[in-house]
């Protein structure tokens, strides 16, 4: 094959610069002495023809990976590892802290649909015959002798530069259905389209309803990686086009107002992420609020049955809350009260409310004003100082504690001196204190 044969050195030096190269090259003049000969892989060859420089660098290798990164480290000056004896594969570190994954080449068998495969050695082309589509089933040689040698044995390039996802066999998406959204991620990210035969197999593989029979933490994984994309909007649309919106709900939204929610929730949290760096902040939870627009919370509870979301009671509690907001709102007359409405959502709920209720200002603005200013807002006292005033530690030292927030929210009290004052003229504290 044409394609097998072209060395792509040029186009790696051009992308990548020496210092990568140069540690590719020392990897496989080891690989090569060691008798287990290595091969770049994956999606860093695919983006070397998007001309995307690829931040992940995988290595398959043709033998053990451990024995290779062991010698990486005692030949390459600065070079480190770590071994993950579960999956078999090394990371390998630059004395700069460039990371790289090295893998031994394998073989799979799936013994049953959507089932975990059984994996034993294999050679790089067995390597190859395992993977997801053919644009991701390219290998570049790492030998001395045929350094930047293009391996392409199902012609990845052609549907690269064509645009297309193509499986490597027909049965692809029965023996892994996350390849289906796998393929999804790639469509939106490279702007690419499934080969026709793909679109039939993707309708065989739903009607054979193959993801009931994947496990709900490996469907949870490939739906977080889809929540997190930036075009998620694109996504969205592919989701309609190939008929998996029952993957995140039980029907697709009525309106088409999803992408604009989304867009909006996005928008959301770079404004946070803006103001707060520190801010911890998983944005698939946000998304999920507003994909789960106008869904009951039964059906909701239905799906996080399946799935090992985090904070999951949080996220319910926030979806209780969310439908009501302008509402409750609205008859909380006290910044005090507008306040702890906010504090009984999450940040994430928030950010969704300000999605969802974008054309609400009064909401919005109490939004920001609770994230900005209200809830990091310092007390006058705290409980040690109240203590030292004299008053005794326990749940009503919480109380009053609760109480001068709430006083300050409202513009009560702003210091020591007034909000001493407003104690004594509660009866919290005695007239005089000491
Ligand atoms: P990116 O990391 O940019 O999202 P990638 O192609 O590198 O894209 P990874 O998830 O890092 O994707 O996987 C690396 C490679 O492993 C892929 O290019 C593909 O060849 C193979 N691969 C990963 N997951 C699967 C799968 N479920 N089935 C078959 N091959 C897979
Ligand atoms: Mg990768």
């Amino acid at each position: 094959m044409e394609a097998d044969s072209a060395n792509l050195l040029p186009l790696l030096e051009k992308q990548w610069g020496a210092a990568r190269l140069d540690h590719l090259r020392q990897i496989g003049r080891i690989a090569q002495q060691l008798g287990t000969p290595a091969y770049l892989v994956g999606g860093a060859v695919r983006d070397l023809f998007l001309k995307r420089y690829a931040p992940d660098l995988d290595v398959a290798v043709e033998g053990d990976t451990r024995m290779l990164a062991e010698a990486c480290k005692a030949q390459i000056h600065g070079a480190h590892y770590q071994f993950h004896a579960q999956f078999g594969t090394a990371i390998l570190e630059d004395s700069q802290g460039v990371a790289l994954d090295l893998a031994q080449c394998r073989l799979e068998h799936y013994p049953a649909p959507a089932a975990l495969p059984e994996v034993h050695p294999g050679n790089i082309h067995a390597d190859l015959a395992r993977r997801d589509f053919t644009v991701n089933a390219m290998a570049i040689r790492l030998d001395p002798q045929h350094f930047g040698i293009l391996l392409d044995p199902y012609d990845g390039q052609t549907d690269l530069q064509a645009g297309l996802l193509r499986t490597l066999h027909s049965r692809s998406f029965l023996d892994d259905p996350t390849r289906i959204l796998r393929g999804l991620r790639f469509a939106t990210r490279f702007q690419m389209d499934l080969a026709p035969e793909c679109h039939q197999q993707l309708k065989q593989a739903l009607q054979a309803d193959i993801f009931t029979q994947l496990s709900g933490a490996r469907l949870w994984r490939e739906l977080r990686y889809l929540l997190e994309l930036e075009a998620l909007p694109v996504a969205l649309s592919l989701l309609t086009a190939w008929k998996l919106w029952f993957l995140l709900r039980p029907t697709p939204p009525a309106s088409n107002t999803m992408p604009t929610l989304l867009q909006r929730g996005q928008e959301q949290i770079q404004w946070l992420s803006a103001q707060f760096p520190e801010e911890p902040l998983a944005i698939f939870i946000p998304m999920l609020t507003l994909i789960w627009q106008d869904v009951t919370l039964p059906d909701i509870q239905h799906y996080l049955d399946r799935w090992p979301v985090p904070d999951r009671s949080r996220l319910l509690a926030d979806l209780r809350v969310l439908p009501g907001l302008p509402d409750t709102l609205l008859k909380a007359k006290r910044p005090s009260q507008k306040a702890n409405i906010w504090q009984g959502v999450s940040v994430a709920g928030i950010l969704a409310a300000m999605a969802i209720y974008a054309d609400n200002p009064t909401l919005v603005d109490s939004a920001r004003l609770y994230l900005q200013v209200q809830r990091r807002l310092p007390l006058p006292f705290n409980g040690q100082e109240l203590q030292t005033l004299g008053l005794k530690a326990g749940p009503s030292l919480g109380k009053t504690l609760k109480l001068l927030r709430e006083a300050q929210l409202d513009g009560e009290i702003s210091n020591k001196e007034n909000a001493q004052q407003w104690l004594i003229k509660q009866g919290i504290l005695p007239p005089n204190p000491l």
